[in-house]
């Protein structure tokens, strides 16, 4: 007798088609090709060091990875449980705990000092080197809840680039099933921080697909296409670019919050970078501010600049 298998469950066709809810970061490739990307950009720009800063700086984060000890994360009964009740398990400053986030600054601190930078951005990173965990844990805190001093900006951008790497670490560890929107879909389920950027396509099923990608842990969720990720509005949405709306990077603009974030079209140009694309075009966020439009999130890496 011989039993035939189903050559595949329509039902897993189904699924397969569809775009997942969730993708996570990988860890072992973000931060490298992030720095690729940066340094592929500077060339020619008219913030060129900023941006060749910034490469080695993700070069820094790559290698901070080896900081990293295992564990320290909340054990799998309370992620789940958070999973079931649309709660983000990784929201507030509970991955602060241990000293995990701040064996990485230091890696990430040695790392760029090591290189040729500014004496002002080497004093920076002598100050941050020497406080203790106390105080970094206040920075930590300031950054995550978008609340930072004007003063301690230059350093906000070496305690950002050490949480992105302690939360995108800790989601890659995550399974995608199971997580749900949370705030209607505008902020990041994993972490519930604010999306940096919009990313669209590539197309599934006929149909361009749009993620948000969270400025904190690097996880992208699934977001329907032309609706504020702001406010949630469906109307009075627009898009601007700099030259013309066929840009990869334009701005989606809408009428009810007037807040914008922006959207990176993948279909256009291979090998955006969430993060280094959204960097090289801030002349973008300067004409959108001229006419009146809000940036519904910062990037924790502007603050200073
Ligand atoms: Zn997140
Ligand atoms: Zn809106």
């Amino acid at each position: 007798m011989t039993t035939k298998a189903p050559i595949a469950d329509p039902v897993d066709i189904g699924k397969a088609a569809s775009a997942a809810f969730l993708r996570l970061p990988d860890i072992t490739t973000l931060f490298r090709r992030r720095a690729a990307r940066f340094a592929a950009l500077a060339g020619g720009h008219p913030m060129e060091d900023f941006l060749r800063f910034m490469s080695r700086l993700a070069e820094a984060q790559a290698e901070s990875l080896r900081a990293l000890k295992p564990g320290g994360l909340p054990d799998v009964e309370e992620i789940e449980a958070a999973k079931r009740d649309a709660m983000p398990p990784f929201a507030g400053d509970g991955l602060l705990d241990g000293t995990h986030w701040r064996d990485v600054l230091q890696a990430i601190l040695k790392s760029v000092a090591a290189g040729e930078i500014p004496e002002q951005t080497r004093q920076v990173i002598a100050d941050l080197g020497a406080e203790p965990a106390a105080v970094l844990d206040g920075r930590a805190r300031a950054v995550l809840s978008d609340d930072v001093p004007e003063t301690s900006r230059g350093a906000a951008v070496f305690i950002a680039a050490a949480l992105q790497v302690r939360w995108a670490a800790a989601a890659s560890m995550l399974t995608a099933d199971g997580f749900q929107a949370f705030d209607e879909g505008k902020r990041c389920p994993v972490c519930a921080q604010a999306p940096l950027v919009s990313m669209m396509g590539p197309a599934s099923e006929g149909q361009s697909t749009r993620y948000l990608h969270c400025r904190l842990c690097a996880s992208s969720w699934n977001y329907v296409r032309i609706k504020c990720a702001a406010c949630g509005s469906t109307e009075g949405i627009a898009y601007h670019g700099i030259e013309d709306t066929q840009q990869p990077v334009r701005g989606e603009t809408c009428d009810t919050c007037h807040g914008y974030v922006k959207i990176l079209s993948t279909e256009k140009e291979l090998g955006l970078d969430p993060m280094a694309d959204d960097i090289a075009t801030t002349g973008l966020d300067l004409m959108l501010a001229e006419g009146g439009w809000e940036r519904a999130s910062a990037n924790p890496f502007l603050l200073a600049t």
